[in-house]
């Protein structure tokens, strides 16, 4: 069972597909850590985020430790979610993701062109989002004080943009993903009602 979970940053998608993947057994790949991987490579090395391809030349990630959490800095996000624009990145991040999805047993992939490119036959998709201002919140709370709440509002807003604008693999709904929005409810309560998605669209239990 192949379970995709795309939708914009701080929505809860990845909460929601690691609990997914604690729920049904299966094993669970965040995406954006890949290119946030490819960021890092290219921060590392000196090369331009500008250039599509100093970016590509970034994209053997082998040497990367995914748990590293300076992947999850802010600074790493904004890089990621520039290159992610550029095709050469998204092609060669492609069979990783494609091979994960295929694996026997099946798995929960999240990020944004899951149930679009990715994995376009998954059994069950969801598509999970919240309010821009509640987004911001969420990750304003996360950083602390570090940072304003109109800086992290204004920073959501323009990566929801460039996400959705984008002409390679841009975020949007697939026509049978179902749709989650997460603005009022708790973790425990989207957890519970994505569940019972999955569960209504693939008779799994
Ligand atoms: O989900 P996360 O914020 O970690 O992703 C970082 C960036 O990687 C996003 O802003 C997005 O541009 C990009 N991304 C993508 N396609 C995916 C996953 C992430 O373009 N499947």
């Amino acid at each position: 069972m192949i379970i995709a979970v795309d939708g914009p940053a701080a929505s809860g998608k990845g909460t929601i597909a690691r609990a997914l993947a604690a729920h049904f057994g299966l094993l669970h790949l965040d995406t954006g850590l890949l290119y946030r991987a490819v960021a890092l490579n290219l921060l590392a090395t000196g090369g331009d985020p500008e250039s599509e391809f100093a970016a590509a030349r970034a994209c053997d990630i082998s040497q990367i430790d995914l748990a590293d959490p300076e992947l999850k800095s802010e600074a790493i996000g904004g890089v990621a979610s520039r290159i992610s624009s550029y095709p050469l990145v998204r092609e060669a991040l492609i069979a990783r993701q494609k091979n994960f999805a295929a694996q026997p047993g099946g798995a929960v992939l999240d990020g944004r062109d899951i149930g679009t490119v990715i994995a376009p036959h998954a059994d069950a998709k969801l598509y999970v989002t919240a309010s821009p201002e509640i987004r911001a919140r969420r990750r304003h709370a996360e950083l602390g004080d570090a940072a304003s709440f109109d800086h992290v509002l204004a920073d959501v807003l323009a990566r929801d943009a460039r996400d959705s604008e984008r002409a390679a693999a841009p975020l949007v709904r697939a026509p049978d993903a179902d749709l989650l929005d997460t603005s009022d409810l708790t973790i425990s309560a989207a957890v519970q009602r994505a569940v019972a998605l999955v569960e209504a669209r693939t008779g799994r239990r």
